[in-house]
Formats: structure tokens, C-alpha cells, sequence
């Protein structure tokens, strides 16, 4: 038991206390939370208390404990794992973080807990170390435009599949893969080629392509055996042939080999995992994927660009943005919205820190310990089948493969069993002669002073990651002031609330944080044996269980890495279940017209077709549409896609009409579960109508989203869904379905976050979380509804979570827009709420249950001053060209130079509301001109010279 004395957990991560709780119900005029919770929820759905204090599932969680009690009770977990040298390879590699990087990236909130760089001006440091990324990317695969990120090598590879498709305009329908690609790898290609019709022929492409018409090719480099192949002369038959090839390859090894670009490939895909992230039980990691430029608008996922401010100096921010699912929707490049940001920065700057030639010695140590290794199994007359490879050597021991594996675990190494005459040995950058001394004498062999007889495989003549960004920063001293220097031109949760609508930017605690480095969950291979493994299998046993509970699902996956890939993987399930009960023809999926981009992207990619509902002016779902769509669709209806709370912000009372519309129609209902924190402990969409959602881990359940991921995403469902649920090629106690992600338990080494979080919180305590996150949305929505009128309420005038403001009619009659709103926002100190979505001309704000009443107030009085600033503008005293939103945000340069000619003085536009109001942050570029850089497309390190 925790110590009475000592605060709760709850109490810490709950923002406001009980006196403060009292005020802001006062001001929305209810007497209790429950009071609020009842107005706000339609009665059918709200469940009622429990005796414990807890309801709607929380009572199967156990009784909350502090945080020293829950992180022993992790360790004894933690404990319980097998951390063995691992020498498994297929696509994860120990590897090591340095420790500046650890401490200063992963262990700092600055950028743990920042956000999407949507707000560029508040956002270049997060977008330079992304560039970052993506220059290393392009410099290593010889190719020109690089993302930032992908989810894994697996749905890296699969966005390549894509990108060549929609590159050949869909004429051709045919992929060829080689063989020697890793399992998870293919697996979730054909995942992903079947809904879209892609027919995958897969064949040994040392024998040349096979015959017959195809858009693309992919091969992989070094294959998943260790072989290493040219693949240029592949690369110039295949283009002869009119086909694109895609390259998944080894960023160490580019270092060595000659890479992508050059041997003519059109695009190269991987993970970046072995630069400085743990293998952590599969992910995450940032995978990436590299084009020639002339697919730059073919591209999936983020990109950042360069671009210029008003003051002409050179600026960061998201680069053609009209490819992504928030604009195109089902025509979208992909569905991928949250990526890998986080695992990304740590990638570049492990190679920033490291430089090329940093990198290069540990590719020739890697090299060098599989070189020693391939010749002691030669010498001691153990055949090498491959005599090309870096790091991985494949061996053959005819029907000696299992005793082997099991004699090199006994040494405390795990190696790859490939079947029962192969085995295959990883090295990497932790790989010690020990190492290879102790696997040789698994095989019965010993260490040998001579060299292996193999081909030398450095080929590559180019040179890489020249510019300054990774030869300047080689020595602590100056990568700890890099770091920190980037994250101080950032506004992240370690500044101030961040109040984005849909995104639930709580807090993100120290407690729930400090496992994630721990090496018992870091260092675990995701295809380790099971028995090494006990310890994260609980933890994720515990996490299934208590997330079934409390959305009142049957069954939980854990595998979807963000919430764009549970959609998919919730949409896959529906259409399985449609296609056992013969009637697989049912491919139309309704999705409101309000629906987040990810809805309608992750529907058209699971093959089906995308029909928009429209709204009522309330802002709720039109019945009466929904009904029509219905009947006009009645026998090919597959699912409806509904975001409960709804992305306007409001409990649709309508919501058990809709679900039971559709399920009589022999319809699915697909409940996107991003905004849960306006329903744990209240509400169920298991029990109110879903047969399947997803979560957002990265939202309600406290993982930080880290500039842009990672995020974890699982999929609930309904016990008849339960066996459609994501299976894994490699783990056998999933279903029997396609994966969507390389690792079968997707970001295992994050979930500990959400397991502290709920162990912490308690029943109780999650449900007051989510009865505070209701109250300060309803308090902002009355303190600000006079200045920004609230768009939509529910029946008795009540928001949810969020609240939207629409400030359409004040830019009708002021030219006040809300970017102007957004980036004078900055000057004030904040981050801006959501900008355009649902509603554009909207800003969407969600203040959630961990900020203070305080910081809440300040919040509200700087939009308040905002609002008499554009009255200002409004009446003309202030031009509407040149006023302090107009020219927000204002950087100290611009308020340091000799002339001033603005019609406000230099302290209404840096202090607006006094020097005491709250601390300054200065961003340090003005208001970024996007258009232009998306004309002038520069996505790599623009020459130091630029910044002069
Ligand atoms: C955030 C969000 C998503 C997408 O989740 P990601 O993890 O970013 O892929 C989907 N729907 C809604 C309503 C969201 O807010």
C-alpha cells in the first residue's frame, strides 16, 4: 500500500486540485463533475459509478500505487527479461546510444515532448535536426529526397510498393520481389498489395526477372540471408522494362557499398535503427524511405523543406503538404500521420556525432568480426554460403542447425535458426572477438589469425555527410550545445501547455518515462526465444487486458505503431470478417465529413471505397444522410468510420441510432478512438456500438509524441473480430492473419509508459482525469466564447474535451486570420491550438486534465488580448497590413532594428501583456513563407553560406 501521506499519483498528473476543480465548475454553472458529465453525455452511453470509485471497466485495474512502488514492481518485470547477446540480425542490430544522445534527446522533455512541427516558427529545431535526418538518408543511399520518417523497414517497404505504383499511374498491377528479403519484410508487402490488387510475384533475382509485365521491383541489400549482391545490372534490365526498383538497404553498410542511387535505383527504403536506437523488443525506430526528386510528390509521409521568413532569412518547415491524408484524404500518398520523429533526431545525430568516418570504422569493425567469423567456420570446414556479405554469415550444418542455436545460447548468444541445415550470426557495433570466439565454438571452431578468402566488398567511392552538420559537432561539448540549442527554439510541454485539438498533449511523467532506457526492455530482440522474454510478454498481457476493460472491447493488439496503422489494421479486420461470411464484395466505407485524414487514407489503402456523410449545421452527423447513404449503398456496405467524442468536439447524442443503422445493414461500425480521454471511465465504444476502434497510446495514454512519434496505436475489437487481429509471420501465439507492422508487438520498448500511467492512475484516478480534461475544455469554451465565439455545444451547451473557436466571422470583418491568431500566439508564449481542423478558419482547442487552472487563465487572457488587438485592427486604428498579428511572430532581431515603422510599439509586440506575464520565448524566425519553398523544393542541409 502507498503511503498515506504521500500525494497520489493522480494528484500530480492531474492539474488542477479540488478548489480549483470548484471554480471552474462554477464558472460553467454545474455544481459537481458528475453533474458536468451528465450534461455533456447523452444518458444512454455514461455508465454509472462504481461503488470503488471507478466505473465503465476501471474496477479490473488494481488499486493505484506511487510512483517508486510501480516502477519496483516494473523492475521486477524488467528483471524477469533475458538480456543475451543478440546476433540475431534480421533487421535489428544491438547497437549503442551514446550517452549525450540518451540524456539530452530521449531523457529530455524538450524534445520528448514536443509536437508535430505544424507551427514551424516555433518548431526549427525540431525541423534542423530533421533535416538533418534526411541528408544523412539521401547522402547514404545516393539518392536525392529523402522523408522523415516511416514507422518500420516493413511499411517502409510497403510505402516504396506504392510509391513505384502510383509512379507507373496504376497501368501495371504486378510487383516483383526477391526472395532474400526478411520475413517480416515480404509479409507486410503482401499485407498491404492485396487490398489494393497488387499481385506480388515473388522469385530468386540472381537468376535475372522473370517474364511478363511489372511496375516495380524490390530487392533487398544485404538480403535478409547476409548475400550480398550487385544489383546493377538487375537495376538496368528492369528499367529497360519499363519497372522501378526499390532497394531496402543497410545505412551501415551504404557506408562500405555502393549505395542505391548509384547502381540507378529509383528508390531505397530501411530503418535507421542501428544509428544509436535500441532494438527494444521491435520498435520503435524510424524507418526511411529515399527517391530520385522527380518522385518528391509521390512521396509518403512527412518531409521537411527549406524555405524563407518575412525578413527573407532561411527557415524550416513541413514541405508539400498537399500529398499527405490532412489535405488529399483517400487520395493521399498514405495514411501515415504520427512517424518516428523522436528515433529519428537520435538517428542523425548518432551520425552527427560520429561523422562519415566515425560511421565507417564501425561498418569495418562490423565487417571485420563477420570476416573473422566466416573464416574460422571455413577453416574448421563449416561452409559459408554466402562468401559476399557485411555483417550477417549464413551457415551450413546439415541437420545440425537446432543444436548450434542451442549451443550458442548456452554462451549466453542468440543466433538465427533459418532452418534445420542453417543457421545465421549478426554482428554489430556491440560485437566483441569474444563474441565471435564464443559463437565459433558453438559450431565446434575456433578463432583463426587468417583472413576470410571472401571478395572485398567496400566499393563505395562516394563521399557522405560532408556538410557541417555532421563534422561540426564530434565532441560532447559541442553536441550537448547543439542539442540544446535546437530544443530552446522549440516550444514543447517543458514551456507551456500546448492545447492541439485531437492530439491530447498531457503530461508526460518522469516516472512513466525512465523505464523506456532500461537495457531488460532496450536491448530485447523482437524474434528473441519466448523464454527470454517473460517479463515484456506480462507487461503487454497486463496493457491488452486493462485497455480491453476500459474501452469495453474483447481483444486488444498491441502491433499498430501509430494510429493511422490500427485504422488499417481495424478496417482489415472488418473486411475479413465481411469476406468469411461471404460478402466480400462489401467495400464502401462511410466516414463523416468532420473524420480525421488517416480515416479516409487507411480506408482507401484497405481497398475500399471512401462515401463522405455530411453534417447537420450543429455540427453533428446528418441522420438523414447517413440513412440515405445507407440505403444507396445497402449491399455493398462494409463500415462506417465515426469519431466519438466527434472531431467538432461534441458527444453526439445521435450515437447509438448510428451504430444500430449500420449494424442493421449488416454494416461494422469502426469507432476512431483518438479522442478516449473525453471517454475512459464514462463511457465504452465496445459496449455503445463499436466492433472495433483504435487508440492513440500518444495521446490519451500519456506516451509523448516526441516532434512526430513514435506513437503507439493498438486495435480493440469485438470477440467476433478477435481473430482478425494482426498476426505476425514470426510469432505464433498471434492470430492467423497478415502483420501491419515488421515486429509483432509493434513499439514494445514504449508501452512500459502506459503500463506506469494506468498502474499510477487507477480507476479512479482516470476517470477524474477524464472529468477534469471535460471541465477545462467547457471552462476555456465559457471564459473565451464572448471573444471567439464556440462553434459547437451539445444539447445542453456543453463540449467535450475541445472546443472549437470560429473565427471565420471575425476574419470576415477584420482580415484577422486564424494563423495570424496562431503565430501571435507565440509571441504571447504559447503554442497554438489546432489550426483548420475539423472546421477550416477554426482553431480547435484541448486543454486536457494536466494543466493548472493557472496556466488555463493565462491561456484564456492571451486570447482575450488577442481579441482586443484585432478590434484594433478592425477599426481601423491598426492597418490590416501592418499590425502585430499581421506581422506576428516577432523574432528580437526584428525588434532590434534601428528603424520601426509599425504602428505599435516594440513592447506591444514582444510584451504584449508585461514582462511578468509569463516567461519569453522568442521565435527565432519570422512568419515562413511555405508556398515558396514548396516552388523552390530544397529538402537536404542548404549550404552554411544560406545563413549568412
Ligand atoms: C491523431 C488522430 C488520428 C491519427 O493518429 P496517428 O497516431 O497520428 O496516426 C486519427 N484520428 C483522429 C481523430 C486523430 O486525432
Amino acid at each position: 500500500m502507498s503511503d498515506q501521506t504521500q500525494p497520489q499519483f493522480a494528484a500530480r498528473h492531474i492539474g488542477p486540485d479540488a478548489d480549483a476543480v470548484a471554480h471552474m465548475l462554477d464558472v460553467i454553472g454545474v455544481s459537481s463533475l458528475d453533474e458536468l458529465a451528465a450534461k455533456a453525455l447523452p444518458a444512454r452511453i455514461l455508465e454509472p459509478l462504481g461503488t470503488d470509485g471507478a466505473a465503465a471497466g476501471l474496477d479490473a485495474l488494481p488499486e493505484p500505487v506511487d510512483e517508486a512502488q510501480a516502477l519496483a514492481e516494473l523492475r521486477a518485470l524488467a528483471e524477469s527479461n533475458t538480456v543475451a547477446v543478440s546476433m540475431i540480425g534480421q533487421g535489428y542490430f544491438d547497437t549503442i546510444t551514446p550517452a549525450v544522445l540518451r540524456r539530452n534527446i530521449l531523457e529530455n522533455p524538450a524534445w520528448y515532448t514536443a509536437y508535430t512541427p505544424y507551427q514551424p516558427e516555433i518548431s526549427q529545431g525540431r525541423l534542423e535536426a530533421l533535416l538533418n535526418f534526411q541528408t544523412m538518408v539521401a547522402d547514404l543511399t545516393g539518392l536525392e529526397i529523402a522523408n522523415a520518417s516511416m514507422l518500420d523497414e516493413a511499411t517502409a517497404a510497403a510505402e516504396a510498393m506504392t510509391l513505384m505504383h502510383r509512379a507507373a499511374k496504376g497501368k501495371l498491377n504486378r510487383l516483383v520481389v526477391d526472395t532474400d528479403l526478411y520475413p517480416q519484410t515480404a509479409a507486410v508487402l503482401a499485407t498491404r498489395a492485396r487490398p489494393l490488387g497488387i499481385e506480388i510475384v515473388t522469385a530468386d533475382l540472381t537468376a535475372g526477372l522473370p517474364d511478363g509485365e511489372f511496375f516495380g521491383v524490390i530487392v533487398q541489400l544485404p538480403g535478409a540471408s547476409g548475400r550480398l549482391v550487385d544489383w546493377s545490372e538487375l537495376v538496368a534490365r528492369a528499367h529497360e522494362r519499363g519497372a522501378l526498383v526499390a532497394v531496402g538497404a543497410d545505412l551501415l553498410a551504404l557506408t562500405l557499398v555502393t549505395p542505391p542511387g548509384e547502381i540507378g535505383a529509383d528508390v531505397a527504403f530501411g530503418t535507421t535503427q542501428r544509428f544509436g536506437v535500441p532494438m527494444g523488443f521491435g520498435g520503435p525506430h524510424a524507418g526511411y524511405l529515399a527517391a530520385h526528386a522527380r518522385h518528391a510528390r509521390q512521396l509518403p509521409g512527412r518531409l521537411v523543406g527549406v524555405s524563407k521568413d518575412a525578413d527573407g532569412s532561411p527557415a524550416y518547415r513541413l514541405a508539400l503538404q498537399t500529398r499527405e491524408q490532412h489535405i488529399r484524404r483517400d487520395k493521399a500518398t498514405s495514411n501515415i500521420c504520427t512517424a518516428q520523429v523522436l528515433l529519428a533526431v537520435v538517428a542523425a545525430m548518432y551520425a552527427s556525432y560520429h561523422g562519415a568516418e566515425g560511421l565507417t570504422a564501425i561498418a569495418r569493425r562490423v565487417h571485420g568480426h563477420a570476416r573473422a567469423l566466416a573464416a574460422g567456420l571455413t577453416a574448421a570446414g563449416v561452409e559459408v554460403v554466402h562468401r559476399s556479405f557485411f555483417d550477417t554469415v549464413l551457415a551450413r550444418v546439415p541437420g545440425r542447425a537446432e543444436a548450434v542455436r542451442a549451443a550458442a545460447k548456452q554462451r549466453g548468444i542468440n543466433i538465427w535458426l533459418v532452418d534445420a541445415d542453417h543457421v545465421s550470426v549478426a554482428c554489430d557495433e556491440v560485437t566483441t572477438a569474444e563474441h565471435v570466439a564464443a559463437v565459433l565454438a558453438a559450431f565446434g571452431a575456433e578463432p583463426v589469425t587468417t583472413d576470410f578468402d571472401g571478395p572485398d566488398i567496400a566499393t563505395r567511392t562516394s563521399a557522405f555527410l560532408t556538410h557541417p552538420a555532421f563534422t561540426r559537432y564530434r565532441t560532447e561539448t559541442a553536441m550537448m550545445r547543439y542539442l540544446r540549442g535546437l530544443a530552446d527554439k522549440d516550444i514543447a510541454l517543458d514551456r507551456s501547455m500546448i492545447p492541439l485539438g485531437s492530439c491530447t498533449m498531457k503530461l508526460n511523467a518522469a516516472a512513466e518515462m525512465e523505464p523506456i532506457t532500461w537495457p531488460e526492455f532496450g536491448r530485447l530482440h523482437p524474434f528473441a526465444p519466448a523464454s527470454d522474454t517473460p517479463g515484456i510478454r506480462r507487461l503487454i498481457a497486463d496493457l491488452q487486458n486493462w485497455l480491453a476493460a476500459i474501452t469495453g472491447y474483447d481483444a486488444v493488439s498491441l502491433q499498430p505503431n501509430a494510429g493511422s496503422q490500427g485504422e488499417y489494421a481495424g478496417l482489415l479486420a472488418i473486411q475479413a470478417y465481411h469476406a468469411e461470411r461471404g460478402e466480400p464484395h462489401r467495400d464502401v466505407c462511410l466516414i463523416p465529413s468532420s473524420a480525421h485524414g488517416t480515416n479516409a487514407a487507411s480506408a482507401a489503402l484497405a481497398g475500399m471505397r471512401v462515401v463522405v456523410v455530411g453534417c447537420r449545421p450543429n455540427g453533428d452527423v446528418d441522420l438523414d444522410d447517413l440513412r440515405a447513404k445507407i440505403a444507396e449503398h445497402a449491399d455493398r456496405l462494409s463500415a462506417l468510420m465515426i469519431t466519438y467524442p466527434s472531431t467538432h468536439g461534441v458527444y453526439e447524442h445521435d450515437i447509438t441510432e448510428i451504430c444500430a443503422a449500420v449494424h442493421d445493414a449488416g454494416g461494422q461500425v469502426y469507432v476512431d478512438g483518438a479522442n478516449l480521454n473525453a471517454l475512459v471511465g464514462l463511457a465504452r465504444p465496445g459496449r455503445f456500438g463499436g466492433d472495433v476502434s483504435h487508440l492513440n497510446l500518444h495521446k490519451t495514454f500519456c506516451i509523448p509524441h516526441g516532434g512526430g512519434g513514435p506513437g503507439v496505436g493498438p486495435v480493440a475489437v469485438r470477440a467476433h473480430l478477435a481473430k482478425y487481429l494482426p498476426g505476425h509471420p514470426l510469432a505464433e501465439e498471434l492470430p492467423d492473419s497478415p502483420p501491419v507492422s515488421a515486429a509483432p508487438y509493434g513499439s514494445a520498448s514504449i508501452l512500459p509508459i502506459t503500463w506506469m500511467y494506468l498502474r499510477m492512475m487507477g480507476g479512479a484516478g482516470l476517470r477524474r482525469a477524464t472529468l477534469v480534461a471535460i471541465a477545462a475544455a467547457n471552462y476555456i469554451a465559457r471564459r473565451l466564447d464572448e471573444s471567439f465565439p464556440v462553434l459547437y455545444t451539445g444539447e445542453n451547451g456543453m463540449v467535450a474535451h475541445e472546443c472549437i473557436l470560429d473565427l471565420r466571422p471575425i476574419t470576415k470583418a477584420t482580415g484577422v486570420t486564424v494563423d495570424d491568431v496562431a503565430k501571435r500566439l507565440a509571441d504571447y508564449g504559447f503554442h497554438a491550438p489546432t489550426m483548420s481542423f475539423p472546421v477550416s478558419g477554426t482553431l480547435m482547442v484541448e486543454p486536457t486534465e494536466s494543466e493548472s487552472l493557472a496556466e488555463l487563465d493565462a491561456f484564456c487572457e492571451a486570447m482575450i488580448a488577442i481579441r482586443r488587438e484585432i478590434d484594433r485592427v478592425g477599426s481601423g486604428e491598426w492597418p490590416a497590413d501592418d499590425n502585430p498579428l499581421r506581422n506576428a511572430p516577432h523574432t528580437a532581431e526584428c525588434l532590434v532594428a534601428a528603424e520601426w515603422n509599425h504602428p505599435y510599439t516594440r513592447e506591444e509586440a514582444a510584451y504584449p501583456l508585461g514582462k511578468d506575464f509569463r516567461p519569453k520565448v522568442w521565435p527565432p524566425v519570422r512568419r515562413i513563407d511555405g508556398a515558396y519553398g514548396d516552388r523552390n523544393l530544397v529538402c537536404s542541409c542548404p549550404p552554411v553560406e544560406a545563413f549568412a
